[in-house]
């Protein structure tokens, strides 16, 4: 996936043990990300990364960050402590990258270990007792378990803050500035984000001193990986175009976007009683639930995976072919987001929009985004009788952020309140665990929980309400 084939692995200062697990995940070439990444961290330097997901910028901190750990073995952890920490806005992130840890660190002897909400927290707090050399964290669950002083960073020698554009798009400002105000000064800071926005930029000033900034132009590499395409048609008729779609076209790994998690489950029962495999993720469902359909998607057994944004952020499957937009999102750079599921580690892909006429605004924020029209095409069976009106002339983006789109008339609300985003609520008997397991747990859904009193679009992985004990 490189782009700079005489970088190889061996010319980046990583040792024979993560060479070997490397080697074993059968990665030929250091992606741009990691081929400059790499040897800063294990440099000692700061890093602030412009990187989204499908870029490879996990190993790109990962294996670094297990390098420096496996030099100071010496230093061994206390109880309680952590050695490096890894801030991430979703569970299933958390999940995917300790998971990335336990891979690259099959050959090392550190310990590491993940902690979200939505699973109890007892648990965690014993394993924390022996102190982790990694712990990857949601913000939320994080606090608490340092407010329940399960938790102690006067060790720590990394800070790790992943996609910190979606944290702030969350509301988790609050949270990650109390709990680096919390962390020792004398530290390593790295900050991935997808854009450089005015809002990071600002973030960094308190985080991250001298660093080396790398940008590897993610979004628009991944862009034009994707084809994209886009169809008209009538609100109701989605379904049945989105199910003559897949069967027409025989499509075997399908990843779906709704808005709402209502709209995901009613449309999974129409795949469903097309004949079709499908199942839904999404906030409500328990982590069990949504680790078992992901698992599922993965090895072919359900072959339609209906997600809202935030259940399918962090989703890492090679190799997948199809993404639809069954709604497009509020938010345009969703929909970026979205597309980047498809044409990963430099993979083509496939992203389809259905776009029904109260639509037109999202999409005009969309191509504006992406500083393109979407290509249109006509599904003869399906012209909608609700005519989806024409693409704007594309203006250039602004300096900084992009705008957001304005919400659609239909959509509801507007940015600051975004209904789509599900409240991950689920509750359960999972416990904080080996990253090697990468139990997730299984849990039930807690009804009457926060997310409805939170200002926050979606609440990931936090568990119970944080305490707020931390002053500045
Ligand atoms: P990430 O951006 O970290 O989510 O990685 C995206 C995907 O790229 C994952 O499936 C990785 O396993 C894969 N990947 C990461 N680094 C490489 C590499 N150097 N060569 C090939 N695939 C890679």
């Amino acid at each position: 996936m490189s782009d700079t084939p005489t970088t190889k692995f061996t010319d980046l200062g990583l040792s024979e043990p993560l060479l070997k697990a490397v080697r074993d995940k059968g990665y030929e070439t250091p992606s741009p990300i990691q081929a400059q990444a790499i040897p800063a961290v294990i440099s000692g330097r700061d890093v602030m990364a412009a990187a989204q997901t499908g870029t490879g910028k996990t190993a790109g901190f990962t294996l670094p960050l297990l390098q420096r750990l496996s030099e100071n073995k010496g230093k061994k952890v206390s109880p309680n402590n952590v050695r490096a920490l890894i801030l991430t806005p979703t569970r299933e992130l958390a999940a995917q990258i300790s998971e990335s840890i336990e891979v690259y660190g099959k050959y090392l002897n550190l310990h590491s270990m993940v902690v979200f909400g939505g699973v109890k927290i007892n648990p965690q707090i014993t394993r924390l007792r022996q102190g982790v050399d990694v712990l990857v964290a949601t913000p939320g669950r994080l606090l608490d378990l340092y407010n329940q002083r399960a938790v102690k960073f006067s060790q720590l020698e990394v800070f790790i803050l992943d996609e910190a554009d979606r944290m702030l798009d969350m509301g988790f400002i609050r949270d990650i500035k109390k709990l680096i105000a919390v962390l020792p000064r004398d530290r390593q800071n790295l900050l991935f984000s997808a854009t450089f926005s005015p809002e990071i930029r600002a973030l960094a000033k308190g985080l991250v001193n001298k660093p080396l900034e790398i940008s590897v132009d993610a979004e628009n590499s991944t862009a034009e990986k994707v084809t994209q395409w886009l169809t008209a048609v009538d609100k109701k008729r989605k379904p049945a175009v989105l199910t003559h779609l897949i069967k027409e076209n025989n499509w075997q790994q399908v990843l779906v976007f709704t808005k709402t998690k209502h709209g995901a489950n009613k449309l999974t029962k129409h795949l469903e009683a097309e004949g079709l495999t499908a199942a839904a993720i999404h906030g409500n469902k328990s982590q069990g639930a949504r680790t078992k359909a992901l698992a599922a998607f993965k090895d072919g057994s359900v072959k339609i995976l209906v997600a809202t944004d935030i259940a399918a952020r962090g989703i890492d499957i090679d190799l997948l072919p199809q993404v639809v937009n069954f709604d497009l999102p509020n938010v345009p750079e969703d929909y970026v987001h979205r597309i980047g599921r498809t044409a990963r580690a430099g993979n083509t892909g496939q992203a389809l929009s259905l776009v029904c006429a109260d639509e037109l605004d999202l999409l005009w924020g969309i191509e504006h985004v992406i500083q393109q029209h979407i290509e249109r095409k006509v599904i003869d069976k399906f012209i909608p009788a609700n005519e989806l009106g024409e693409s704007r002339e594309i203006k250039p983006l602004k300096q900084g952020r992009p705008p957001k789109s304005k919400p659609s008339q239909n959509s509801g609300r507007g940015r600051g309140r975004v209904e789509h985003k599900d409240g991950q609520r689920s509750g359960g008997n999972a416990n904080g665990n080996n990253t090697g397991r990468n139990n997730t747990g299984g849990g039930k859904t807690k009804s009457g929980n926060d997310s409805s009193r939170r200002k926050k679009p979606e609440y990931d992985g936090t568990g119970p309400k944080p305490r707020r004990s931390i002053q500045k």
